[in-house]
This record gives C-alpha cells, sequence and structure tokens, in this order.
C-alpha cells in the first residue's frame, strides 16, 4: 500500500468536570467527550523520513515541525514497532486549531491508525490507544470517538452508551486558547473565591438524557468548569453564548478550553437556522452545524 487516509472527528466535552489542583500539576476530570462530524483528513504516504505538510483553512496556525502531534504520533509509533519507518503526512484541517475540539489529538489519532496500515503493523486498537494515551489525554479518544466518559487526567475512557443523534452548531472565534492557560485561568479563579472545590462527579440526569437520546434534557445538563475561567479570558464568548439561547439553543457551553461555543439545536433543521442566526446578527463570524456521536478515526 503506498497511500493511506483517516478521517478524524473533532470533540465537544458535554460535561467536563474539574477537580482540585493535584500535586502534580494536574487535575482529575470527569470529562464526557462526544464525537461530532466536523473531520480532519489524515493521508499517510511512503517516504524515507517522517514529515507532515497541513492543508486547508487553518493550515498557517499549525507548526509542520517535530512539535505537531501527527509527527510525534508516528514517529512513537515506529519506536514502538522498533524500526525507523517514514511516511508523508498530509493533514486536511477542517478542525479548529487550539479551539477545545482536540484537533491535535485527532491528526495524532490520525497518524497512528495511517501508519499501522501503510506499514502493516497490524497492531491491535488497544496498542494505539496506549501509545495515544503517553501523546495526550484526548488522543484515545480521538481513536474510539461515540460518546465516552474519561476519568483520572481524562485518559482512562469508558464508552457511553448514546439513544440517538444529536445536532450541534459550533461558533468559531478569531485565534485559539492555549489549554494550559485555561487551566491556570481556573486555578487562579478558584485560589481567589477560596471555595470548596468539590470532587468531579458523573452527572446521572446527563447520562440519562445521552442514553435516551433526549436533547431537551442533555441541553439542560451541560456543564463545563473551564467555561468561567475561559469567559474570563475572552469575556466577548459570553454575548456569543447568550446569542445562541436566544436562537433558541437547548444550551450553550463553551467547547472544552474555548473559545469555540457550541450550542445545542432541537433538531438538523434548527441547527441550520441556529448556525444562519448566529451568524446574521454578527454574533459569531462562522457557524458550523454538525451532529454526533460519530465515529473514531476511521481509514477510508
Ligand atoms: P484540546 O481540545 O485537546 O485541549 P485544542 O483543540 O484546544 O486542544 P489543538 O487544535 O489540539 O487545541 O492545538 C493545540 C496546539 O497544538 C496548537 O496551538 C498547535 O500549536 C499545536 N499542534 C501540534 N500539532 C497540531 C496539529 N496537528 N493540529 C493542530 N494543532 C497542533
Amino acid at each position: 500500500m503506498s497511500s493511506v487516509t483517516v478521517r478524524v472527528p473533532a470533540k465537544v466535552n458535554v460535561q467536563l468536570s474539574v477537580g482540585p489542583l493535584r500535586e502534580d500539576g494536574f487535575h482529575d476530570l470527569v470529562n464526557v467527550f462526544h464525537a461530532v462530524s466536523i473531520f480532519d483528513e489524515v493521508t499517510a504516504k511512503e517516504s524515507e523520513a517522517i514529515t507532515v505538510s497541513v492543508s486547508g483553512k487553518w493550515s498557517g496556525q499549525v507548526p509542520v515541525d517535530d512539535s505537531n502531534l501527527a509527527i510525534r504520533a508516528a514517529r512513537a509509533l515506529a519506536k514502538h514497532a522498533g524500526r525507523g519507518y517514514g511516511a508523508d503526512l498530509l493533514i486536511q484541517k477542517d478542525i479548529p486549531v487550539a479551539g477545545g475540539m482536540a484537533g491535535g489529538s485527532a491528526d495524532a489519532a490520525g497518524a497512528l491508525v495511517a501508519c499501522n496500515e501503510l506499514w502493516g503493523l497490524g497492531l491491535p486498537f488497544e496498542d494505539l490507544m496506549e501509545i495515544g494515551a503517553d501523546l495526550g489525554s484526548d488522543v484515545p479518544f480521538s481513536l474510539l470517538g461515540g460518546t465516552a466518559v474519561g476519568t483520572g487526567r481524562g485518559e482512562q475512557l469508558s464508552e457511553l452508551p448514546t439513544g440517538g443523534t444529536f445536532h450541534w452548531v459550533f461558533a468559531l472565534a478569531d485565534g485559539g486558547l492555549s489549554t494550559a492557560r485555561v487551566y491556570a485561568e481556573c486555578d487562579r479563579l478558584r485560589e481567589a473565591s477560596a471555595a470548596e472545590v468539590p470532587w468531579p462527579q458523573l452527572d446521572d440526569s446527563l447520562m440519562e438524557a445521552l442514553g435516551t437520546g433526549d436533547a431537551y434534557a442533555l441541553g439542560a445538563h451541560l456543564s463545563n468548569d473551564l467555561q468561567e475561567a475561559a469567559l474570563s479570558l475572552r469575556p466577548e464568548l459570553a454575548p456569543t453564548l447568550e446569542a445562541g439561547r436566544q436562537h433558541g439553543a437547548l444550551g450553550a457551553i463553551v467547547s472544552g478550553s474555548g473559545p469555540t461555543c457550541a450550542f445545542l439545536a432541537i433538531d438538523a433543521l434548527h441547527a441550520r437556522d441556529l448556525a444562519r442566526g448566529l451568524t446574521t446578527t454578527g454574533a459569531a463570524h462562522t457557524a458550523v452545524a454538525a451532529h454526533g456521536p460519530v465515529a473514531g478515526a476511521t481509514l477510508l
């Protein structure tokens, strides 16, 4: 095989509960990931060395040096296989960069699946999940897709059954937000308020809403402990969230560490109207309708 293409989804966190700051600098999380139909494609082609190039509207914002997560993933896989394999990786980028939608993790997952195939390694999915977890806590979910809860640092994953398709609108913002910076702001705000930070717990009502496919109940139970910190760093996101609610969104939250905002719609038609409403009123310059859950990294 001389070329392999893998499609990988973006994610939104329908629950992101952040526990107290641990001594190792991480937080215990309850992180309910939901894969949505905004995709990157990662193509791996036979080559001597491991290289990356990026196309698509976000290409200018993605590093093409050794810090690119797809390169790091391919290197980790070659190391695991114990040989100096090469691949030219081409990322067709549609997932916003530093947008709180795990785009880099998606590309890492795509590179793992594509190179496993290109190099004929035949490694089982569990091995890719382990290599992925070492690369970043969102990478295993990008491999898995669907809806899943992550605990620990977010990397211990269990799949969650969902009772239907949910329809979303994502309002894209100018410029990204660094995930580390948003966590630091969250810690700062908590320290300033001196309030007790509860141990993160999975929300049973959210589970039920996902299981029954009840969009109204899901909208009412969306939660994100990083939202306050993201809004503190980007106050202009608050009116965007409010505009979505005004347009009938069942729920409106910052996606992960932001600055992308996620709105839950009633159905596909409502999602289309909501997206149009957000852009025509100027509440967002770009709004994309999508659905979830969708599959994780998939060979095309
Ligand atoms: P998360 O939701 O997992 O916290 P994010 O969606 O906010 O992450 P990413 O798009 O994954 O953020 O990018 C974070 C940073 O990682 C970018 O600013 C970029 O410099 C770097 N990066 C490395 N590789 C990639 C890649 N393949 N795609 C996007 N960003 C990458």
